[in-house]
């Protein structure tokens, strides 16, 4: 396993929209394992393969508290999406800044497992909140996008004063 470059943002790669993986192969498993050392090393809850530059759709997710809860969702698919839920969300791909995000509370999700097998899953809680962050990063969305166009322009003057100074 090897450790994967973050991209940051304001790079324009991480507004990629992702292809869907044809085939669950070694390549894909290899890219889903560097992924989760990648996400475990920063560390993060999610960690999606646009934001590693590789533009294929693939995720990875742990939420649980002792990080050794590894999911690999490949193709994820929001099948129905209900309720309202606001939280405070970062990302990997935006260092240092957080802000308050409204998702849906609830998910019904299908997704092929690292050996190609479709399965199914019920998500709330934070693991909701996980997978809408990640299936947005594949649609080369990011929280920032979710904020009023206030909120956002002022976190994009922060952010991009931080990688002027540290470019
Ligand atoms: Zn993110």
């Amino acid at each position: 396993m090897s450790k994967l470059n973050i991209l940051q943002y304001p790079d324009s790669r991480l507004r990629t929209v992702a292809q869907p993986v044809k085939v669950v192969d070694d390549r894909i498993r290899a890219l889903a394992d560097d992924m989760l050392e990648t996400m475990y090393d920063a560390p993060g809850i999610g960690l999606a393969a646009t934001q590693v530059d590789v533009h294929e759709r693939v995720v990875v997710i742990d939420v649980s508290d002792e990080r050794n809860e590894p999911r690999v969702l490949i193709n994820p698919e929001i099948l129905k999406a209900e309720g309202t839920e606001r939280s405070q969300e970062g990302c990997l791909s935006v260092p240092g800044y957080q802000d308050t995000v409204e998702r849906a509370e609830w998910l019904h999700v299908r997704a092929l497992d690292r050996h190609g097998a479709s399965f199914e899953f019920e998500a709330h809680g934070l693991l909701a909140i996980c997978v809408q962050h990640e299936v947005d990063h594949l649609n080369g969305k990011l929280f920032l996008d979710h904020l009023s166009e206030l909120k956002r322009k002022r976190a994009h003057r922060k952010l991009t004063k931080q990688s002027r100074l540290t470019a």
